[in-house]
């Protein structure tokens, strides 16, 4: 298909961001070793500059923009975590970033955007709504937009995590990637198909509100109401007029999993209790989809991609202690 991003644009990728992110460890899991009768690993890329992997398709736009283009400054919606890689990425290139988020977005991330020296602009309760304010500004202001996952140079650069799995474990069967607006997915399942065709690429998304996941069973992108969730960088549509994301996602997925805030939470303590590693909701959504028994075959050895870390540690701290049974049920729209 042409209209897919390929191993050579992923590995133009990533020795363009090299010099400006962390090549992530892949570490063996003992525990879930043990448990899935084969060998677990976890790349930990929740220890990525800014908490997430989303530094590197942010480095990856900005690093291909001119200087003019720099100087204009750069615009994107945000479930939180774009916003801070791009935040970082603009101040590091000497550019600017104004990020739009809606009331869903957690108060540590929006802090440490602010943190960051972006202009910050809360708006209305859902992705869309803040997408829109984003169109508007970038019309009215000639800042360039930098979408969260829908854009060659994201997935090329969210792509590279794929290409380090690979090099790291050249025989690879599974990996289990969490999956939203599938910029991650398709870059990841690019790499991996195209460097290992034999590999089972897995996406893993909540039960609340998963747009990608209705939309391949529909068809076509189709929109899903917005949750609260554990997970909240999973939260937000893949729009209805997605270009790249869902048709990459349809042919390069081998399936996609749904996990409860349940599971997610056993996901998150099991990261911390026997991994010690601190994740978010969305990083954690692999080991919880692993944990769950809800994938039908396991073929080793299995990656899991912890893809970010960004949580609120009163959060993490109830989650921990077991605390959040009650959030659960008053997790509503
Ligand atoms: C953005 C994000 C995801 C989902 O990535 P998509 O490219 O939107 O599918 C998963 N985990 C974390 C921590 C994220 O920030």
């Amino acid at each position: 298909m042409s209209d897919m991003i390929g191993e050579d644009l992923i590995k133009q990728a990533s020795e363009r961001i090299a010099p400006h992110v962390i090549r992530t460890p892949l570490v063996a899991s003992a525990v879930l070793s043990d448990r899935c009768g084969t060998q677990v690993h976890l790349k930990l890329e929740h220890h990525q500059l800014t908490g997430s992997f989303k530094l590197r398709g942010a480095a990856n736009a900005i690093l291909q923009l001119n200087l003019m283009e720099r100087q204009r400054g750069v615009i994107a919606a945000s479930t939180g975590n774009h916003g801070r890689a791009l935040s970082y990425a603009a101040r590091a290139a000497g550019s600017h970033a104004t990020i739009c988020m809606s009331h869903l977005v957690p108060k540590n991330k929006v802090s440490e955007i602010r943190r960051l020296g972006a202009t910050v602009r809360i708006v209305g309760s859902s992705q869309d709504d803040a997408q829109e304010d984003v169109e508007r500004l970038a019309a009215e202001d000639g800042l360039c937009i930098i979408p969260p996952f829908d854009h060659p140079h994201i997935i090329a650069g969210q792509g590279t995590v794929g290409l380090e799995i690979c090099e790291a474990m050249p025989r690879i069967a599974t990996v289990l990637v969490p999956l939203s607006g599938g910029g991650l997915a398709a870059g990841v399942a690019a790499a991996v198909k195209a460097l290992r065709p034999a590999a089972k690429v897995i996406g893993v998304s909540m039960d609340r509100g998963a747009a990608m996941k209705a939309s391949l069973d529909a068809g076509h992108p189709v929109q899903v109401k917005e949750f609260r969730s554990l997970a909240d960088s999973l939260g937000g549509g893949i729009g209805l007029a997605n270009v790249w994301t869902y048709s990459m996602c349809k042919v390069l997925l081998d399936d996609v999993v749904l996990v409860t805030e349940t599971e997610i939470a056993a996901g998150i303590r099991h990261a911390y209790q026997h991994e010690g590693e601190v994740v978010e909701g969305a990083g954690a959504v692999g080991i919880a989809a692993l944990l769950s028994g809800k994938i039908s075959r396991l073929d080793g050895p299995i990656a899991i991609l912890l893809s970010g870390r960004n949580i609120d540690m009163t959060l993490h701290r109830e989650i921990i202690n077991g605390l959040n049974a009650s959030r659960d049920t008053k997790c509503g729209p």
